[in-house]
């Protein structure tokens, strides 16, 4: 037998629960569908096309809804002789200006050999190329602009609906498609922005548990083979999804953790209790990413707080959180922030949902204060630290734990007896590179 063996017995094609799939049919959006093909319907009838602006938080089917409607109009498109249909379709994430949007719609309609420079050129000059490749391009150019919300200043939302009323265009007409994620960018848009490109809008809603169940059965007859999914899979999958944010992509990826989660298992069915590991896989993956990214400071005072968390002194203050932060300060050789900063890095925390806060009142002389405590299952919390404990040594509420969390690093242990405010003892010299750091008696 080879090292690798095919096990395709859960799976029928799991590429369909993947990200970049495309349903063959859209579920339960037959409003939308029908209002953004009204919408579009000029294009097929020779006229000039509407502007259209989509907006709904993520995974609410705004992308998938485009990429559908847009197929068919393409390929509808070509049974009259006299429609010159091009779709430009461009993802905002990354793109943080109209200068960078305009230069990116330049390079889509040059040849290869003809591309510009994203930088360098005044914006005058960037857009004076975009109206002179567009006009030169003739028939009808839609322009997709998906996750408009990443762009930083709307000129461009306000130039190209406009291109043709101000003269820059005269042989092709333009449409213009733009889809946000984010509620508030609609209204933070100018006035004038808003008139050209909002005449059609079109909200997509959330999902309710119900339409959520019946887009994860559509994927499941695709993904998987006949009978592998017990009956609460589809119903459990869609119930989290619908209580997290109704967002179809997060249901659809946690039927797939489930299913990896099943076939690791090398089990025959998918149960309810493969969704719920699965759902604590990706949970731990959402918390891990979250706390890699915090600074190394941050990674410090979260760990000060994972240690008094596991001697019980949680719900716990700032100051006193401070002691044991300075102290992992000094192992780490980092210089201690002041206090007011560190306490931003424990909002921070807070904001990220790994750390909880409340605010409490002084008694009767009528202050607040806050406390916190870990929100988060403290292993997870450890495992995405290692890096630090690494750097600053296992601290000894640690140790027990550290043997689960981070199977590479169980030798050392860091002492903060007495040491909390003092800083008495020597770090002793240990190999950075080498997991297990001297006990620090
Ligand atoms: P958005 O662009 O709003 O963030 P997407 O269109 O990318 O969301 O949808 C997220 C995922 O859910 C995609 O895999 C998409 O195919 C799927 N999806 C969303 N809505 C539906 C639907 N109504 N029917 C079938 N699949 C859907
Ligand atoms: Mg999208």
């Amino acid at each position: 037998m080879g090292l690798f063996e095919r096990d395709t017995d859960i799976y029928r094609d799991r590429d369909a629960l993947r990200e970049d799939y495309q349903p063959a049919e859209l579920v339960g959006r037959d409003e939308e569908l029908s209002t953004y093909t009204s919408a579009l319907q000029p294009v097929i009838n020779g006229e000039q096309p509407n502007n259209v602006f989509l907006y709904g938080k993520t995974g609410v089917g705004k992308t998938a809804a485009t990429r559908y409607l847009l197929d068919h109009l393409r390929e509808d498109a070509e049974e009259y002789d006299d429609i010159a249909l091009d779709i430009i379709f461009l993802n905002c994430d990354g793109l943080s200006s109209s200068y960078q949007v305009a230069t990116h719609l330049v390079n889509e309609l040059r040849a290869e050999h003809n591309q510009i420079s994203t930088t360098g050129y005044p914006l005058a000059t960037v857009y004076e190329m975009l109206w002179e490749d567009l006009d030169s391009h003739g028939g009808t150019v839609l322009i997709v602009l998906d996750e408009i919300d990443n762009i930083g200043d709307d000129s461009i939302l306000y130039q190209l609906p406009r291109a043709r009323a101000n003269g820059k265009l005269e042989d092709t007409q333009v449409g213009l498609i733009g889809i946000s994620n984010d509620f508030s960018f609609r209204d933070d848009l100018s006035p004038k922005v808003k008139s050209s490109l909002c005449e059609n809008e079109i909200h997509f809603p959330a999902y309710d548990a119900t339409d959520l169940k019946a887009i994860l059965k559509q994927r499941a007859d695709v993904a998987f083979h006949d009978g592998v999914l017990e009956d609460g899979v589809i119903p459990l999958c869609a119930a989290y999804g619908a209580k997290d944010a109704g967002d179809a992509r997060q249901s659809i990826d946690l039927l797939m953790k489930a299913g990896d989660v099943a076939r690791d298992d090398e089990a025959t069915t998918i149960t309810e209790d493969h969704v719920d590991r699965g759902r604590t896989a990706l949970e731990r993956g959402r918390i891990e990413e979250g706390i890699r990214g915090l600074t190394e400071h941050g990674h410090l005072v979260l760990y000060a707080l994972v240690t008094n968390d596991l001697e019980g002194e949680t719900p716990i203050r700032s100051r006193d959180v401070r002691p044991r932060y300075t102290r992992f300060a000094e192992l780490a050789e980092r210089d201690p922030l002041v206090p007011r900063r560190m306490r931003d890095h424990l909002s921070e925390l807070a904001m990220l949902g790994i750390i909880s806060v409340t605010e409490r009142n002084e008694g009767r002389r009528g202050g607040t204060y806050r406390e916190y405590e870990l929100d988060m299952p403290v292993e997870q919390v450890l495992s995405a630290l290692s890096e630090t404990v690494k750097l600053v040594g296992v601290h000894e509420s640690v140790v027990e734990l550290a043997e689960d969390a981070m199977p590479d690093l169980t030798t050392s242990v860091a002492s903060t007896e007495g040491g909390d405010e003092t800083d008495g003892e020597e770090r002793p010299e240990a190999d950075r590179s080498d997991a297990s750091l001297a006990s620090f008696e």
